[in-house]
């Protein structure tokens, strides 16, 4: 099973959200930062959605371009510090 790294905005804890429908006919994987708002898309495996988590992490500018409801101050944060790459 693939590790998940820790969020790239705030370093926070991250964790896998599993959703689906009532009779689970619809299930969807998406991996969750613990303490900001950070997430990926919904996916049809956890393992899907751990890529995509752990390759967002590596790329963060272009994620937080994506996710305007992360602009907090610990977003911010990593903007900066971790934006110096180019
Ligand atoms: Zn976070």
């Amino acid at each position: 099973m693939t590790e998940l790294r820790p969020c790239p905005f705030c370093g926070g804890r991250a964790r896998l959200v599993i959703r689906h429908n009532e009779d689970c006919t619809w299930v969807r994987y998406l991996i969750c930062c613990s303490l900001c708002d950070a997430k990926t898309g919904k996916y049809k495996t956890s393992d899907l959605a751990r890529t995509v988590w752990n390759n967002r992490v590596g790329d963060g500018n272009s994620y937080y371009n994506k996710q305007p409801s992360c602009e907090t101050s610990n977003g911010q944060e990593w903007f900066a510090s971790g934006g110096g790459n180019f």
